[in-house]
């Protein structure tokens, strides 16, 4: 929804992030892989973007891909979630961002478990919170 928008300048993310959450959300970069505190969360929940709060992955979705970041195979609901063509790095790829706030949350691949949605949605636990049930 368009009203739900969340607008800020990046002076105002700067001021609302650490250095590390604004490199990753709002600069596009990446986490080392296996370094994130949710990576290897298993407790039953709901993970939020960390920079505006919107809801948007279940842990009834999260599963371990192995990549060393938190990996999903679908999102609480699609319209959560902005996908933007990446083309850095020699790559094609397809960037996931917040649709609410449009900070940056990592990448999707159709290389996910092939007994669901087949699509592995690989998030910075950098780029979100974890709220327990
Ligand atoms: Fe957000």
């Amino acid at each position: 929804m368009a009203e739900d928008k969340i607008i800020r300048t990046e002076e105002e993310w700067k001021r609302l992030l650490t250095p590390e959450e604004y490199r990753v959300l709002r600069e596009k970069g990446t986490e080392p892989p296996g370094s994130g505190e949710l990576y290897h969360n298993t407790e039953r929940g709901t993970y939020m973007c960390r920079a505006c709060g919107a809801e948007l992955f279940k842990s009834d979705a999260k599963y371990d891909s192995g990549s060393g970041w938190p990996s999903f195979w679908q999102a609480v609901d699609p319209s959560k979630i902005a996908t933007e063509t990446d083309t850095s790095h020699g790559m094609l790829r397809k960037e996931i961002l917040c649709a609410r706030c449009g900070s940056h949350l990592g990448h999707v691949f159709d290389d996910g478990p092939k007994e669901t949605t087949g699509q592995r949605f690989c998030v910075n636990s950098m780029s979100l919170k974890f709220k327990k049930e």
